[in-house]
């Protein structure tokens, strides 16, 4: 029978929740080698959650060993493919097992509401590992159009040890996209969970571990600040890195790349995301709900967060009254309620960063219309109204810069060219909206922007069967379907003369 849940529940659940706060290197749990610890502290109330590992360079060496001992001697690269399909599906059936356990984990680590950890990112994590184990024994290589005295293969190997690091937004989420194809495909991963998000990543290798995943094919280095992250990026024996994060981190760890080994780096970074709105929208209502669940949804805190709201001038009034309506249904409150739909953002200074990105589209010039604020839920936690601004100029800070808040910016628009080009006037270049009923406008907005994913008269469509990524700033390679393959193989051509 399907659990009821309510704010009592998981109260009582968080109470007794026992929590795993060491790294996990060759098969087992284990403290750093400095013996260092960082406060884990929950964004919803100030509470100390653990004392993680702190692990650093010492530790990187000791888990970059064991995945290459793991990936030489073939104990995961070289099973058959429907084995490794076996343990992967178990995996994803433990996740769902474990479901309640590691949404309580992900929302007192990053403050996101229970309800969302538990129906989209424990949800949606197993469904990438399964859907990735599902491909394995799917997939076949190529034989070469030769003259008949010659046979051509190209065929895919693992790339052998990969580095994911990840973000703090969809923590086990995001992990999942990585380790689902590089595991898939036979390599031995070492992942980096965010410093602010560690707990899911940790307890997500014991998992791992039960389904039959043999010792060293997975690490977990929880580490603070950038000593982890740069540490695999600079080291020597890992052949590719594959991040999630800030664009200002994914340029220095190709940076890093270039002074090491010319690992293969693959890189999912921010976004700007244009959210346009033309007269003859199908359904303005529907567009205004959309446009408000693309910024509150997560607490703004989405890479394709749709941040920029295009409107054409003709609706501009009318539409914004429905936009700021359908804001006022998002409302912060304790994440651990299950009907809470916006939650604590990830900390202080996220906290901070959005107040003051709020401050300079005030100084510049634009108009609050709905929040503007922090709002006061917990004295101890970090949480933030939605914020609705009018009056935006695509050149101001609010208009350029990533908030990763829930702070909405509308601009104005005359007609298709100048949405296409405001929408296009960004570094970034990862998602966009477009809403209208004439469909060869749809069609030639879809073709003229500058993104690695367009949505017509929705946001946020697809699922793991198209690709995620993005344009320009935004990154390079993809996440999910079978494209993320290409990150985590390497092609060998091997020409036979007959
Ligand atoms: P971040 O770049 O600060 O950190 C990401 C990871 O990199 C963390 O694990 C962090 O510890 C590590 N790191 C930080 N500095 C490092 C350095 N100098 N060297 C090596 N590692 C380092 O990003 P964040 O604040 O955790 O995440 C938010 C960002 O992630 C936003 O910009 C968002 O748009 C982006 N994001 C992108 C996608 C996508 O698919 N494009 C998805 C989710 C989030």
């Amino acid at each position: 029978m399907a659990q009821s849940y309510s704010k009592a529940y998981w109260q009582q659940q968080a109470a007794a929740l026992t929590i795993e706060h060491r790294a996990f290197i060759d098969g087992h749990y284990c403290q750093s080698q400095s013996g260092e610890t960082f406060d884990c502290v929950s964004p919803i109330d100030g509470r100390l959650l653990a004392k993680v590992a702190s692990c650093d360079a010492s530790d990187t060496n000791l888990a970059v060993a064991s995945a290459r001992r793991a990936f030489n001697d073939g104990r995961w690269r070289l099973m058959a493919p429907v084995e490794r399909k076996a343990v992967l599906l178990k995996l994803a059936a433990l996740i769902d097992e474990h479901k309640e356990e590691l949404a309580l984990l992900e929302t007192l680590d990053m403050g996101k509401p229970i309800s969302d950890s538990l129906a989209v990112d424990i949800f949606a994590t197993a469904r990438a590992i399964r859907w990735h184990a599902e491909a394995i024994d799917k997939v076949y290589d190529e034989v070469a159009p030769t003259s008949d005295n010659e046979l051509g293969l190209v065929t895919r190997e693992p790339v052998g040890v990969v580095a994911a690091i990840v973000p703090w937004n969809f923590p086990l989420l995001m992990a999942s996209w990585k380790l689902g194809p590089a595991l898939a495909t036979g390599n031995s991963v070492i992942l980096k969970p965010s410093e602010k998000s560690p707990l899911t990543a940790i307890r997500f290798a014991a998992l791992a571990k039960a389904a039959g995943l043999p010792d060293g094919v997975l690490n977990v280095l929880p580490g603070f600040g950038h000593s982890v992250g740069k540490a695999l990026a600079l080291h020597m024996d890992v052949d590719t890195l594959v991040f999630t994060g800030s664009t200002a981190t994914a340029k220095q760890l190709m940076v890093y790349a270039g002074q090491s080994n010319m690992k293969r780096v693959w890189l999912e970074a921010g976004g700007k995301s244009p959210n346009i709105v033309f007269a003859d929208a199908p359904d303005l209502d529907a567009a205004a709900e959309a446009a408000a669940s693309a910024i509150c949804y997560n607490q703004g805190e989405v890479c394709t967060a749709g941040s920029r709201l295009l409107v054409q001038e003709t609706i501009l009034e009318t539409f914004i009254e429905k936009v700021a309506a359908a804001m006022a249904k998002w409302q912060p409150g304790d994440p651990l309620d299950p009907a809470t739909n916006i939650g604590a953002v990830a900390d202080s200074g996220q906290l901070e960063r959005i107040k003051a990105l709020v401050a300079k589209g005030q100084e510049q010039g634009a108009k609050v219309v709905v929040g503007g604020s922090a709002a006061d839920i917990n004295p101890h936690g970090f949480y933030m109204q939605p914020t609705l601004f009018t009056g935006v100029n695509n050149n101001m800070a609010i208009a350029q810069q990533e908030i990763f808040g829930p702070v909405l910016s509308a601009i104005s628009f005359r007609d298709m060219d100048e949405a296409l080009a405001i929408a296009n006037d960004s570094d970034y270049g990862l998602a966009a909206g477009v809403w209208t009923q004439d469909l060869s406008k749809a069609h030639r907005m879809a073709k003229g922007l500058r993104t690695g994913m367009v949505w017509v008269n929705q946001w946020d469509g697809g699922d793991m069967t198209a690709p995620f990524g993005g344009y320009k700033q935004s990154g390079n390679g993809r996440d999910k379907s079978l494209h993320a393959i290409d990150k985590y193989t390497e092609l060998k051509a091997t020409w036979i003369k007959l």
